[in-house]
């Protein structure tokens, strides 16, 4: 009996990317499946496209690789080749990338194709047909991309040809009405379909102004940069460095997980309130006294003559403060 034939599931987590998976399954096709991450992908670890994708790895029993991408993606967000959607999101290039490393992964495990929830048209910028083309083209892929949920409106592709899997067995949706993906989950018995309130930061008008800034200032932030940038109230202090505040207890904790050893984190110390973290490459004492002003001004001491506020940095140097609550930026 001759193996079964193996190919690579591009898996998100949401709905298209797991019927695609499931309609190969079906057809006996062995799927591994890749779920790419970046720092931009707008999830809560409760509710995240990766917890997303290892719930249908493991209600498939597949394989799933987490792939995460940072350096070769923020090349593509700053200097894309195929410019920019709404946002800063890099659409064709972010597709080209993830299809890319797709194709090396299937050659790296023996694969022979790559199988997508894709619909044709259901995306403005990504799923056009030109799109479509230019990302297939420069992946590598030309001919071995399926998407069965749209397949019937492209030509047949190589692994149809050649017969590894039926083509009649494939859709022919367009679009952007979920309706005939919900009906082909009902059919499939995939009642339990996630609806992920993720989705991708670059697209969100309002962190790309964030991002255009940090890249102002520094043109190769690292993965904790850009992560801060998705939490809490940001402003610029008076030397240019960074004061954000913390807009809850949650952003509090991760604020506290993102310092680093130059950061300083200020809070209130008689009054509940803030986590402030003051990131710049020379953070003045100006810059200071203007955060922990701002710290006292968004916590319970807001109505006070004076709060005192504690400033410390990692390695144990710390200031005090007693300074009266502002809720903007004080320049000298
Ligand atoms: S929305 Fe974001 S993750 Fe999706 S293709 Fe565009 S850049 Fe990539």
């Amino acid at each position: 009996m001759s193996e079964k034939r193996k190919a690579i599931g591009l898996l998100s987590g949401g709905l298209d990317s797991r019927l695609a998976v499931k309609m190969l399954q079906e057809q006996g096709i062995e799927i591994i499946a890749l779920n790419f991450v970046t720092p931009f992908c707008n999830c809560t670890a409760k509710n995240s496209c990766q917890t997303e994708a290892h719930k249908a790895s493991e209600e498939f029993g597949i394989e799933l690789k987490v792939v995460p991408m940072f350096e070769e993606f923020m090349e593509a967000v700053k200097y894309p080749k195929y410019g920019h959607g709404s946002g800063m999101n890099p659409c064709l290039d972010c597709r080209i990338l993830m299809f890319k490393m797709a194709k090396e992964y299937m050659e790296k495990v023996g694969a022979s194709f790559v199988v997508t929830g894709e619909v044709l048209g259901e995306r403005p910028m990504s799923q056009r047909l030109d799109a479509i083309r230019i990302i297939e083209r420069d992946s590598g892929l030309e001919d071995l991309i399926v998407r069965p949920l749209s397949a019937q409106l492209f030509e047949p592709s190589k692994p149809e040809r050649e017969g590894w899997i039926d083509r009649e067995k494939l859709l022919a949706i367009s679009g952007r009405s979920r309706k005939p993906q919900m009906a082909l989950a009902e059919e499939l018995d995939m009642r339990d379909y996630p609806c992920p309130a993720g989705g991708c930061l670059l697209t969100d008008k309002h962190f790309a102004d964030k991002l255009r800034r940090c890249l102002a200032k520094q043109e190769n932030p690292d993965r904790n940069d850009i992560l801060v940038l998705k939490v809490g109230r940001h402003f610029e202090a008076p030397s240019g460095a960074q004061i954000i505040i913390g807009r809850n207890e949650a952003e509090n904790e991760r604020l506290e997980q993102l310092r680093k050893d130059t950061d300083w984190i200020i809070a209130a110390v008689d009054w509940q309130g803030p986590t402030t973290l003051v990131r710049g490459p020379r953070v003045t004492s100006d810059d200071l006294e203007s955060a922990a002003r701002m710290t006292a001004g968004y916590g319970k001491g807001r109505e006070a003559a004076d709060v005192a506020v504690s400033c410390g940095k990692r390695d144990g140097e710390e200031v005090l403060l007693t300074v009266l609550p502002t809720r903007e930026v004080q320049h000298a």
